[in-house]
């Protein structure tokens, strides 16, 4: 890992890296004759797309929500009581924005933990062109995650994809080394806190801390959120367990490759694909 090159970067300031991206996006009907701007990609099976449309739905509370036959996002127009409304105001920025994104499976890749974006191109690029976005859902490592139910219902593949949104919409940052959750998931956490949900209190997993005979043996890793309870005013720790061998970012080479495709674009893992 190179943390040190990542400090203070942002998607404005790095498009001049644009053609070191490997990933090449293909002619689309989509772009061609339409401006969305969120889209899944066929990549995306119609099993998976509704997994990731109703993720959506519960966390905007529009249950109309839905991706049409080109894959592109459509919203509602209601005002909903319920769900988050800073989730909806970010998938309303994101779908009027000038940047487009696009949802590509990456299930069981090993590069991909959980979740990231990547810069885009077009095959045959033009000035008109927007800037292309890339969200790289693994959607098989999030069915390895156990852990409390608090915490389940605040990590899925539809938290996943609005981290990953914000920072395309937003640039926002996710931090380089402390402990904090960082620009990005404090945004997140928001969201959570209008559902009722615990917030994530750290960017980064650390390893379970198992030892034999005084070395570190866990492969194991956890991610911790908390949620104060409004009548004792006690905070309650709520905790997601994997195994980091499966579902990745032990492997440095990985990390490395990981790095050399991301830190162009200032993208990041939705969770770091290291430890501390
Ligand atoms: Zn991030």
């Amino acid at each position: 890992m190179y943390p040190s090159t990542y400090t203070n970067r942002s998607l404005n300031c790095l498009n001049v890296w644009k053609v070191t991206i490997i990933l090449v996006i293909f002619g689309s009907p989509v772009f061609a004759a339409t401006t969305d701007r969120v889209v899944v990609r066929e990549s995306v099976s119609p099993v998976r797309r509704d997994e990731l449309m109703m993720r959506l739905r519960a966390i905007t509370g529009w249950s109309d929500l839905a991706f049409d036959d080109d894959g592109a996002l459509h919203l509602s127009n209601t005002s909903p009581t319920a769900g988050s409304a800073s989730a909806r105001d970010l998938l309303s920025r994101a779908t009027s924005g000038d940047r487009v994104i696009l949802f590509e499976d990456a299930s069981s890749r090993k590069d991909v933990v959980f979740c990231r974006v990547v810069l885009g191109k077009f095959l045959r690029e033009s000035p008109a062109d927007p800037e292309v976005y890339v969200v790289l859902i693994d959607f098989d490592d999030f069915r390895k995650v156990i852990g409390d139910k608090q915490a389940r219902a605040a990590f899925d593949v539809g938290w996943a994809v609005l981290h990953e949104i914000d920072h395309v919409v937003h640039d926002s940052q996710d931090p380089e080394h402390d402990t904090s959750p960082g620009d990005c998931e404090a945004h997140i956490n928001n969201m959570r806190r209008e559902l009722g949900l615990p917030v994530r209190n750290s960017y980064f997993y650390n390893f379970l801390p198992i030892k034999k005979e005084g070395v570190l043996v866990s492969r194991f890793v956890r991610l911790g959120f908390e949620q104060i309870n409004s009548t004792s005013t006690k905070t309650k720790r709520y905790w997601l367990i994997w195994d980091a061998a499966i579902v990745g970012g032990l492997n440095p080479e990985c990390a490395e490759a990981s790095d050399r495709i991301t830190s162009p674009v200032r993208s990041s893992l939705y969770l770091a694909s290291r430890a501390f």
